[in-house]
């Protein structure tokens, strides 16, 4: 013990090859995850087949230890250097500390200072699929001792399949991540960031399903933008894009999470407004005229703006009761507003209301 307090732990001697191991680690993107049944289970299975109180699966990250799973006692995370495991990540994939306190290594870590004055310590190292130690499924007791052989042999084969789980649990990360990465893109118009016209008349029926169930308003803003034509016979089809992506940008930005933004069609969008009535769409049109209206696009030397005209429909649960009358309405309000001279919003017809 006392020769202990001047020994230097070989645990904080980091071999060069720890960024690999660390860079391994956290691919697996495990450490600070909840607490996990599954885990718990191959710890209290390891406890019992080694006729031990205590079992951790241990993570060595680059200045702690953080435990996934433990029975007999609640650990969090350890500094490294305060902990058995990070010895587990140096050598042979096989530890086994007999007696703790008689051990340079250990004799002064807490856990062995300290309640509950651990005496024993085995474990397996959990190998990455490349090949380096990130962490151990370890043993413990209060009692001096080892693993006879068939412990061990199990140990080693719980060991799979803790790390087995971890390959798992990562994998399905990434299969979640990149279902939402195709959805995304699935649903998103390239050029404006906004829902594409499938997704948009997709979301469109929902909203107004979900209005009629509910008996809840809901409208729609048809946005067309003005003499677009000229945009591209004068400067050109990239610039025309130019302008598109920008207003669609200044639409996301304008409309709330719950509203749902697209692109019906070439220059035409849409904006979807659940549980708004028609005063509230119509407020909502006229503040984004005025910012697509104030908005100005740099085309080579020349600064442009452009105007857009807007139709607005509201669902009323009697001639507008579903997704295509709803843009009808909005379509026939948006003529009316070309018609009408451009640039401004025109609500539904007054014959019906
Ligand atoms: P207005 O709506 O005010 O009546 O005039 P407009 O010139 O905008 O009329 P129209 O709807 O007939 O023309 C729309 C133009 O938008 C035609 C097309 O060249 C252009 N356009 C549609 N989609 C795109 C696109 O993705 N990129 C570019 N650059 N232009 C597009
Ligand atoms: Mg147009
Ligand atoms: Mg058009």
């Amino acid at each position: 013990m006392q020769a202990a307090e001047h020994v230097t732990s070989p645990a904080t001697a980091r071999p060069v090859v720890d960024n690999f191991r660390l860079a391994a680690l956290h691919r697996y993107h495990i450490l600070d995850t909840p607490a996990c049944e599954d885990f718990s289970f191959l710890t209290e299975l390891a406890a019992r087949l080694c006729n031990v109180p205590y079992a951790f699966v241990s993570l060595v990250d680059a200045d702690r230890v953080w435990v996934k799973a433990c029975t007999g006692m609640q650990l969090g995370q350890l500094p490294r250097n305060d902990s058995y495991c990070s010895l587990a990540v140096l050598g042979t994939p096989d530890l086994e500390i007999p007696d703790l306190q008689g051990d340079p290594r250990t004799a002064h870590l807490p856990l062995t200072v300290t309640s509950p004055f651990m005496r024993r310590y085995s474990s397996v190292a959990l190998m990455s699929s490349d090949g380096f130690a990130i962490g151990a499924l370890c043993v413990l007791d209060t009692k001096p001792g080892y693993l006879d052989r068939q412990q061990r042999a199990m140990l080693v084969k719980l060991a799979h399949q803790v790390m087995a789980l971890i390959e798992l649990r990562a994998s399905e990360k990434t299969l979640a991540a990149t279902v939402r990465e195709l959805e995304q893109l699935a649903t998103t118009d390239e050029l404006t960031g906004l829902h594409n016209r499938r997704s948009l008349l997709h979301r469109l029926r929902f909203e107004t399903a979900r209005a009629k169930r509910f008996r809840a308003p809901v409208s729609a803003v048809m946005v067309d933008l003005d003499y677009f034509k000229r945009i591209n016979d004068e400067f050109g089809h990239a610039a025309g894009d130019q302008v598109l992506a920008a207003i669609g940008q200044l639409v996301r930005d304008h409309v709330r999470e719950i509203d749902v933004a697209g692109r019906y069609g070439g220059e035409e969008l849409c904006v979807v407004l659940p549980n708004t009535a028609l005063d509230g769409a119509m407020h909502f049109a006229e503040s984004l005229r005025l910012r697509i209206a104030a908005q100005t696009h740099e085309i080579g030397p020349r600064m442009l703006a452009v105007t857009a005209s807007f139709g607005v429909g509201t669902f009323d649960h009697f001639d507008v009761a579903d997704a295509e009358s709803l843009l009808r309405q909005a379509d026939a309000a948006l003529y009316r507003a070309k018609r009408g001279g451009r640039n401004r919003v025109e609500g539904p017809s007054t014959e019906r209301l």
